[in-house]
């Protein structure tokens, strides 16, 4: 990756309203069979289209073929039962009803592997898959089978190892594990959580990615933010054991955030995709806001360590809000490029 300050996304991104109800997280399919394979098909091309007009230099699939950016992954394994559902509280934040583990769990087959090779046959561009972590996947699950949140984090740990080197294999640049959980139970985090990223990443050639962040902005989030007091210093509990890991890129939430900057000095050296782009809120950035939040990264990362990103997932915003964003992210990355090469 030569260009400087090159722009990417978190990870999802609004799917047309033929396919699922917009605005909405886990929106059922509104397709089936042949024409639900071709619709998400279509939808990623739409997608990539969007994101190659914005400019972005890393793009993605959008996420749009998947309803949820963990239970999917799950659903696809062995051990797992969805019609008995249970309700479990997520990350200590909400409740949500969540398919039980009943057996040892295993990946019988590639989850995304095929969604991958088509993103790749569609673009040039360097490509990003995002993946459940494996702390974030025993967050959203009932566990009948292992009882133990530590031994069910590494066998899924090694499922995710498998499909990242089939991803690499089919050509994907960097792999991103989303790791909201990592923000919560720090304990675990530092315990075994950290250990199970590693084993998830073992061997893989590509560059790897992890992303932490304070969640869509949904209710359930906005009000535990509140909480959370005027300064959230939740990053620096785990960051020192991130720069030590061989984790390359570190995903971040920043603007408008109450995460101080200085933090990122704590994982100096690493890539950081500093999010810039706010997705709690519809209003959409200005390019010199975003530069804004870049140049104040920009004292505790590396020019040449640094990405401008979201902060997360765009799912849940109006797709013409979703498309202004990108485009204020990559006119406000081009502002500071050009600061930086004295042009
Ligand atoms: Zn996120």
């Amino acid at each position: 990756m030569n260009k400087l300050l090159p722009t990417s996304t978190a990870g999802s991104l609004p799917k047309p309203s033929w396919l699922a109800q917009p605005e909405t997280l886990w929106s059922p399919w509104k397709l089936e069979g042949e024409e639900l394979v071709d619709g998400k098909q279509d939808a990623l091309r739409l997608s990539l289209q969007e994101q190659e007009h914005a400019g972005l230099d890393i793009v993605g699939d959008g996420e749009q073929s998947r309803q949820h950016f963990v239970t999917t992954f799950i659903e696809h394994l062995e051990g797992v039962d969805f019609e008995h559902r249970e309700t479990v509280r997520i990350r200590d934040r909400y409740d949500a009803s969540v398919p039980t583990v009943v057996g040892a769990v295993s990946r019988k087959k590639p989850v995304f592997v095929e969604d991958a090779k088509f993103l790749r046959t569609q673009t040039d561009q360097l490509i990003k898959w995002a993946l459940p972590g494996s702390m974030t996947m025993i967050d959203t699950l009932s566990d009948k089978h292992y009882k133990s949140r530590e031994k069910l984090a590494w066998e899924f740990a090694k499922i995710l190892n498998q499909e990242a080197k089939e991803l690499e294999a089919a050509g994907v640049d960097i792999i991103q594990f989303d790791e909201p959980a990592f923000n919560v139970f720090f304990d675990e985090v530092n315990d075994w959580g950290m250990a199970t990223l590693e084993r998830a990443i073992e061997g893989l050639k590509c560059q790897t990615a992890v992303h932490i962040c304070y969640g869509y902005g949904i209710k359930a989030n906005t009000e535990w933010k509140k909480t959370l007091g005027s300064e959230w210093r939740q990053y620096e509990q785990i960051f020192p054991k991130l720069q030590k890991s061989n984790i390359d890129m570190i995903s971040l939430e920043c603007h408008n955030s109450h995460v101080p900057m200085d933090l990122l000095e704590l994982i100096r050296g690493k890539k950081v995709m500093v999010g810039a782009i706010d997705v709690a809120s519809n209003t959409i950035e200005t390019p010199g806001e975003v530069a804004n939040t870049i140049r104040k990264a920009l004292q505790f990362v590396d020019a040449e360590n640094l990405c401008p990103c979201t902060n997360c997932g765009m799912a849940p915003l109006p797709r013409h809000i979703a498309r202004g964003k990108l485009q204020a992210l990559t006119a406000g990355a081009a502002i500071v490029r050009r600061e930086l090469l004295g042009k």
